[in-house]
């Protein structure tokens, strides 16, 4: 690889002097991905989780033809258009109770900036001075921007790194036991006036190492907010359109969080777009005769409508085909598959939630090693700190699931045999 290529593109997460160039993608069908150099990978991760019906899906593909043609992009300020419309009215009728308030931007990140923001203002609005803090959850991620860093878990997550950027927030473990949540309790109450809002990845923490919680957890949380009088805020962008096998996670622990962040796979993986959706108690204290109380936010590609051609097209497939269902068989598939793999030496967990199946290893295995082997069994997964894990299309194939699991347990298994001769 040239020295041009290899340093005009700043690459993520990622030491570009030491690591290994990246593979070139040329292609991609289905649940395929095919490389420069004529091998196709099945994909183990769904392009960080996004492309939940394979890729290149005609349907999609022919609703943004349809929209590109008609019209690729309009300004969202004074303007509006029918596929944000409709997108909009979709995402309320299938979000639990009176989430029904949609705002558009375009990514993760700024999804939950724009919660952040919509909890800072409610106050605000409210004529309450003070509430400037949020209390987020150990393990968690939310993105990479600075807001979203500020709640990430605070040893994980880049605190220590930009610690004196960002604003401090308050952090408690997730409400499990008994003791936690008597401490999460009590942070609640000694903090009552500086909170603005929690928030909480609902179900599995993702990009903290695919931590899992049960539903009961999720209500304990939910509970204590209402109790306190603070707003939930539910990033679902990761858990959001089937990954946990209901269409939202926050739908199996029976709550109705007031704000809920989306993004990864509202458009199938096509395109980038996410959306903060609030309560009607939330939007109704921006709702005023005082032009200063409106949200003050407005990306510049907000409600691309090609974005949202894609996710339009996007919900018509999860109506028209068993996602839901194939996220449970996944669930059934992953848990017989890895179950063998308990025990060995050198693995310390195994945890399945949805169509996610995760192994945490005792030591952080070499990555790059683990991740260039499964490469060459033809299989593209990207593993991370003590983890690897597999969250495949929903609608992947038996036999490209078989695949996944295969190589994984093998690659694992020749690990522990390698510990443990
Ligand atoms: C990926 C992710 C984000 C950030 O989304 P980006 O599109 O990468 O900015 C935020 N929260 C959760 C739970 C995520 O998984």
């Amino acid at each position: 690889m040239s020295e041009a290529r290899s340093t005009h593109l700043w690459r993520p997460y990622t030491q570009m002097k030491h690591a290994a160039p990246p593979l070139e993608a040329v292609a991609t069908t289905g649940t395929r991905i095919r490389l420069a150099d004529g091998r196709e990978l099945v994909d183990g991760i769904a392009s960080w989780w996004t492309a939940v019906h394979g890729y290149n899906h005609p349907h999609i593909a022919g609703a943004v033809a349809a929209q590109l043609a008609a019209m690729p992009h309009i300004m969202f300020g004074g303007l509006t258009h029918a596929s944000a419309e409709r997108l909009a009215a979709r995402l309320a009728a299938l979000l639990p109770g009176d989430l029904d308030h949609v705002f558009f931007s375009d990514s993760g990140s700024v999804a939950v900036e724009v919660a952040l923001k919509m909890a800072a203002q409610l106050w605000i609005n409210r004529g309450v001075a003070g509430r400037t803090k949020v209390l987020a959850f150990r393990g968690g991620y939310h993105g990479d921007t600075m807001g979203a860093m500020s709640v990430c878990d605070p040893e994980e997550g880049m605190h220590r790194r930009f610690g004196a950027w960002l604003p401090e927030q308050i952090f408690c473990d997730l409400p499990r036991t008994e003791a936690e949540t008597n401490t999460l309790d009590a942070a609640l109450t000694h903090n009552r006036d500086r909170l603005a809002a929690l928030i909480v990845e609902p179900l599995v923490q993702g990009a903290g190492g695919m931590l899992m919680h049960p539903p009961e957890v999720l209500a304990r949380i939910a509970t204590l907010a209402r109790r306190n009088g603070l707003p939930l805020i539910v990033d679902e962008i990761f858990t959001g359109f089937g990954r946990t096998g209901t269409m939202f996670a926050c739908e199996q622990a029976g709550i109705v969080p007031d704000i809920v962040c989306l993004s990864k796979a509202l458009t199938g993986g096509t395109l980038t777009l996410a959306a903060t959706v609030a309560r009607t108690e939330i939007f109704s204290a921006f709702w005023s005769d005082d032009p200063a109380a409106a949200l003050m936010h407005g990306p510049t590609f907000m409600a691309n409508p090609l974005a949202c051609a894609a996710a339009n097209a996007s919900l018509d497939l999860f109506e028209r085909e068993p996602r839901l269902e194939q996220a449970r068989a996944i669930e059934s598939r992953l848990t017989d598959g890895l179950a063998d793999l308990r025990g060995l030496p050198g693995v310390a967990d195994v945890r399945v939630l949805g169509a996610i199946g995760c192994l945490q290893f005792a030591n952080t295995p070499d990555l790059a090693a683990l991740k260039e082997r499964l490469v060459a069994r033809g299989v593209w997964v990207r593993p991370f700190g003590d983890i690897l894990y597999l969250t495949p299309a929903l609608s992947i194939e038996a036999a490209d699931l078989t695949r996944l699991i295969d190589a994984v347990t093998d690659t694992v298994r020749e690990e522990a045999q390698r510990l443990n001769p």
